[in-house]
C-alpha cells in the first residue's frame, strides 16, 4: 500500500528532485528503483510514468570487451509539472535525509514562477492539478 509515508521513506533512499527540461524548466522528482511492480504502484499512486532504464546484458556479454555488467533491470518514475510541487509539500516534513530537498524544490518553484515558462506555470495547468488533487486527496 503506498502512501505519502511511504514515499517519503522511498525517496529519501531512492528519489530524486531536480528540474528538468530545456527551454520550458519543470519540476521532477523520481525513483529509481529495480522493481518495476513498485513503479507501476507510484503511477497508481500519483501519475507520471515510469520506464526502463537500463536493459541487463544480453548472454555472452561477458566475453566481450570492459563494460558494466547489468543483471538487473533498473526502472525509473518521474512525476513533473505542479503535481511535483504538491508531492514535494507533502513529503517534506515526513523525508529524513532529503526533506530539504523537497522543500526547496516547492520554495524555488514559488520564486521562480513568474519568470518561467511554459506548461509548468500556466495557471491553467496548476488549477487543473489542484482539482486533480482535491478529488484525489481531498482538501482545498
Ligand atoms: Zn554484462
Amino acid at each position: 500500500m503506498i502512501n505519502f509515508d511511504y514515499l517519503a521513506g522511498l525517496m529519501d533512499a531512492d528519489g530524486h528532485f531536480t528540474w528538468s527540461g530545456g527551454k520550458y524548466m519543470a519540476p521532477d522528482i523520481g525513483v529509481t528503483n529495480t522493481s518495476q511492480s513498485l513503479m507501476l504502484a507510484l503511477t497508481d499512486f500519483l501519475g507520471g510514468s515510469a520506464s526502463p532504464q537500463r536493459a541487463t546484458c544480453s548472454d555472452g556479454c561477458l566475453d566481450e570487451a570492459a563494460h558494466i555488467h547489468r543483471r538487473t533491470d533498473i526502472w525509473k518514475w518521474h512525476l513533473t509539472g505542479y503535481r511535483a510541487v504538491l508531492v514535494c509539500r507533502e513529503l517534506a516534513p515526513r523525508m529524513v535525509i532529503k526533506g530539504a530537498h523537497a522543500a526547496d524544490l516547492a520554495r524555488q518553484y514559488d520564486l521562480h514562477l513568474v519568470e518561467m515558462e511554459g506548461p509548468a506555470r500556466r495557471s491553467h495547468h496548476m488549477v487543473k492539478e489542484q482539482k486533480w488533487w482535491a478529488a484525489r486527496f481531498g482538501g482545498a
